[in-house]
């Protein structure tokens, strides 16, 4: 079968779209119950894959290449480090085989075939959705995902994104090298984003630093300086958890924290009157310590706060 001439192409499109969807409705980190569901397709619910082997491809397709690739997330990332699978030489996303190595000869038969249909997605140029573990339970669907090179003796394959209204078309992967490298490194920076606000929120017990509001759906990981370099200040130290009020007020020089923790209202604010919301939620603050996480390696870094809070010194 030559490349582009894929059986499942309607299948896979409708896939990609539904996890598209799934995944702007949760913020990009989509809850594996979800995932579970599966999506309609024909008539018949497909599913995404049972999320505890790497590889799956639907008993309804019709082609021998895989749906969805997944990396389960960390056990508990405070202590590994997170290995994203980013190889920056090629600029590409690398994923393994799964390994020969099985319990049982049923066992090996099953990771055997699920290696082929991996393969199969590299010689067929079909998309695929890669579902990448943040924390336990969460995923970030990456779709669609198109497997650019494979190495049979290293049992590894190289994989990049692309453009969904590009690729998704009868015509198989169109999207050039420039534009795969472009979407595969929003795809990265996704993922960084993703990963930081979570460990952020953990490292903070999920409440704002300032207020300790708990409310999740107001909740956000602000960063102290901001983080260009998609491969950089993805580190929690770099984050402070703070309620969207508490955020917008750090971001626009309202509230200021210094390297001791210490929360400084803008002078401007203070003398202002106002309703309940800036009397309780924002003058009364000022002079307060900043809520720190429990683990010393988590705390906010003083030298970037320094940085920062001469930045909201001078905006006074
Ligand atoms: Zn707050």
């Amino acid at each position: 079968m030559p490349p582009g001439d894929d059986p499942d192409l309607d299948l896979r499109r409708v896939a990609i779209e539904r996890v598209r969807e799934l995944a702007q409705r949760h913020d990009g980190l989509v809850p594996v119950g979800v995932l579970r569901e599966g999506f309609a397709f024909a008539g018949t619910r497909v599913s995404y894959g049972s999320f505890y082997s790497g590889i799956f491809r639907p008993r309804q397709m019709r082609g021998p290449a895989a749906l969805a690739v997944v990396t389960t997330p960390p056990k508990d990332r405070r202590d590994a480090p997170y290995d994203d699978g980013f190889d920056q030489a090629t600029q590409t996303f690398t994923y393994h085989y799964r390994t020969a190595q099985q319990p049982t000869p049923q066992a090996a038969m099953a990771a055997e075939a699920d290696n082929r249909a991996l393969r199969a997605a590299h010689r067929l140029l079909v998309p695929l959705v890669y579902f990448h573990g943040i924390a336990p339970g969460q995923y970030t669907p990456l779709a669609p995902m198109f497997v650019v090179a494979d190495d049979p003796v290293a049992r590894v394959v190289r994989m990049q994104a692309a453009l969904p209204v590009a690729d998704l078309g009868a015509g198989g992967l169109v999207s050039d090298e420039p534009m795969r490298r472009y979407a595969t490194r929003e795809a990265l920076v996704r993922l960084h984003q993703h990963r930081f606000r979570v460990d952020v929120l953990r490292a903070y017990a999920r409440r704002c630093a300032v207020c300790s509001l708990r409310e999740a759906a107001l909740l956000q990981a602000a960063h102290i300086i901001e983080d260009r370099d998609p491969h950089g200040g993805a580190a929690v130290v770099n984050g402070i958890a703070l309620c969207a009020i508490h955020h917008l007020a750090y971001d626009r020089n309202l509230m200021g924290i210094d390297p001791d923790g210490v929360v400084h209202i803008a002078h401007r604010l203070r003398e202002e009157q106002d309703g309940p919301m800036l009397k309780t939620g924002l003058q009364s603050f000022h002079g307060a310590g900043l809520l720190q996480p429990r683990r010393r390696d988590e705390r906010p870094d003083p030298e970037r706060l320094e940085v920062r809070f001469e930045r909201f010194r001078r905006a006074l």
